[in-house]
């Protein structure tokens, strides 16, 4: 065992070796930190030996070249990160696995000069003194959605959990039987409602639902009706739902809550363009809900986030609650969503500045400009297609929203579309494409301009 501890080269020797001197040109990685990795490495190689568990034909090899291998291995765990940047070709603007909404130049901007220095993230410039986080954005959400207060909490999921937990624990919460949705990932309404210790009285059927389900339903212990956006799937035919408006009266006959989990959170008005039949934050509180909360990064285009806006008596409630705390966003969170929420104070350029609803609202011609000007600099290698197809919002929003679009559809002579498919999705950046008729396809929806030049570069490894 000493003999074989002996064998090991010095570090200094090791240094000299034509692999260290190699693995030092092609890394970008200095030779300081080279160097403490190849002790580690070779205080691996050391513990293994004295541990016995170096096996005896590991003898054949000389001991250096397993320190290099060690090396080799800390190495590519340095140079390529585990959350890493993704070309979406699969025209799905929303792609919940691939982080949904992409921010805007603007909220990146502030990201970065937020988290780069110190802010006023809790302090009040003005007096001096301690502020809130809250403030920061409770005007801008007041100024483009109507409503009275706001606040910002981790996700529209943890915003159901704290409107339902803060506000109705111990008490009747009425849902339509129609709108008892789970929204992906083990997010169900009833589950979360048990969770929150409020008791939930289901209504109606799944396809129909009255105003007099919900009257003949109250009952002392009722505090809140709750209304859920169906926004992942759609019941057509034989159905009745109770819109927030119908409900409005009764709510205040009664001195119930009114709250609407919208989910989306709509705040440019796509119903204008033609696209689906969402509503806005603001319609649906000029109809009367008490309270809203939807998501940041759903159709608002913004950082992962939960905004629950409406009466102030209850969102100061909600603020006063020891979950806010938990539940709080952080800095980078806050300044992504301001950036995002002042794009929309400017109805006309917010079209053209959240690259969500760009994506959305982008025509057909405008994708086949894309295209051309993607296929102009392609290599004579690929054969081209181009394919009329349809795109999806994604993130569980207006599933039945039909985005017109076209299909850049590529295929060439050695190698198979599963292969390019596969390749694609493991180098840098990561291209995520479609398959379809034995070629690869990308929707030129999701794919901008200035990521040209990256998906030309991986795509020339197949030439
Ligand atoms: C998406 C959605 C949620 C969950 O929102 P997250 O921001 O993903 O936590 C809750 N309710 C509805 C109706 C939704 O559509």
């Amino acid at each position: 065992m000493h003999q074989l501890l002996r064998k090991i080269p010095a570090i200094h020797e090791l240094q000299q070796d034509q692999s260290f001197l190699t693995l030092l040109e092609t890394n970008d990685v200095s030779k300081g930190k080279l160097t403490e990795w190849l002790q580690e490495a070779v205080s691996d190689l050391r513990n293994d030996i004295l541990a016995g568990n170096f096996q005896t034909e590991d003898d054949v090899n000389p001991l250096s070249d397993i320190v290099f291998s060690k090396l080799s291995e800390r190495l590519s765990h340095h140079s390529t990160y585990q959350l890493r940047r993704v070309i979406n070709g699969t025209g799905t603007v929303l792609h919940t696995n691939l982080g949904r909404a992409r921010l805007s130049d603007q909220a990146v901007k502030q990201v970065v000069e937020t988290a780069f220095s110190y802010s006023n993230l809790e302090y009040n410039l003005k007096q001096g003194k301690r502020g809130s986080r809250h403030d920061l954005i409770e005007e801008l959400v007041k100024e483009i959605t109507g409503a009275e207060a706001a606040m910002v909490v981790n996700n529209n999921a943890a915003a159901v959990y704290l409107v339902l937990k803060a506000l109705a624990k111990g008490k009747e919460v009425i849902v339509s039987r129609g709108e008892l949705v789970e929204i992906g990932g083990s997010f169900r309404v009833s589950s979360i409602m048990e969770e929150s210790g409020a008791t939930l009285v289901e209504v109606g059927t799944t396809n129909k639902t009255h105003l007099y389900d919900y009257e003949d339903a109250i009952s002392e212990e009722t505090v809140m009706m709750m209304k859920v956006h169906t926004s992942n799937f759609k019941v057509i035919g034989f159905t009745k739902e109770v819109s927030v408006a119908e409900l409005r009266p009764l709510a205040q006959t009664h001195n119930v809550i009114l709250y609407e989990d919208l989910g989306s959170g709509a705040i440019y008005d796509l119903k204008k363009d033609g696209i689906g039949n969402e509503p806005t934050v603001s319609e649906a509180l000029k109809k009367g809900a008490d309270i809203v909360t939807f998501s940041g990064d759903k159709l608002l285009g913004g950082p992962q986030a939960g905004v629950i806006a409406g009466k102030k008596e209850w969102i100061d409630r909600l603020k006063k609650h020891q979950l806010a705390r938990v539940l709080r966003v952080d800095k980078m969170t806050l300044a992504a969503l301001e950036a995002t929420l002042k794009a929309y104070v400017n109805e006309d350029s917010v079209r053209e500045e959240l690259p969500t609803l760009r994506a959305i609202l982008l025509k057909k011609d405008e994708v086949a400009s894309r295209i051309e000007e993607f296929t102009r600099k392609l290599s004579s290698h690929w054969r081209t297609n181009v394919k009329s197809d349809v795109s999806q919002v994604g993130g569980g929003t207006m599933p039945d929203v039909e985005l017109d679009t076209l299909l850049l559809l590529l295929s060439c002579e050695n190698h198979t579309a599963q292969s390019l498919h596969n390749k694609l999705r493991s180098g840098e950046p990561a291209v995520v494409s479609r398959i379809i008729n034995d070629q690869i396809a990308f929707d030129f929806r999701t794919i901008e301009t200035h990521e040209f030049e990256d998906l030309h570069k991986r795509l020339k490894e197949f030439e």
